[in-house]
C-alpha cells in the first residue's frame, strides 16, 4: 500500500504530524457532509472529504495538494465487516 501524502515531504514545515492523525466520525465532507475519509492539505488549510468526493475532486486538486491522506479503504472494510 503506498502513502501517496508522504511524496511530498511536508512533515517538517510545522512540526506537527497532522497529515498522520487519523480522521475521525467528526470529520466531515466539505461538499456533503457525510462522514469525512479523505484529508487534502493545501495552501490555505484542509479540506475534507468524503471517499465520493474525494475521488470527484482528486484529479483537480493533486496539483495544489500538499498531502493527500485517504482512509477511504478503511471505509470499504467496516462496510464488509
Ligand atoms: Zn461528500
Amino acid at each position: 500500500m503506498s502513502h501517496i501524502a508522504n511524496e511530498t515531504g511536508i512533515d517538517t514545515a510545522t512540526g506537527t504530524d497532522a497529515a498522520q492523525q487519523q480522521l475521525t466520525a467528526a470529520d466531515r465532507c466539505d461538499s456533503c457532509g457525510a462522514q469525512a475519509y479523505i484529508r487534502v492539505t493545501i495552501n490555505n488549510g484542509e479540506l475534507f472529504f468524503c471517499a465520493h468526493h474525494g475521488r470527484k475532486y482528486q484529479e483537480k486538486l493533486s496539483s495544489i495538494a500538499h498531502t493527500w491522506h485517504d482512509e477511504s479503504s478503511r471505509l470499504f472494510e467496516e462496510q464488509r465487516a
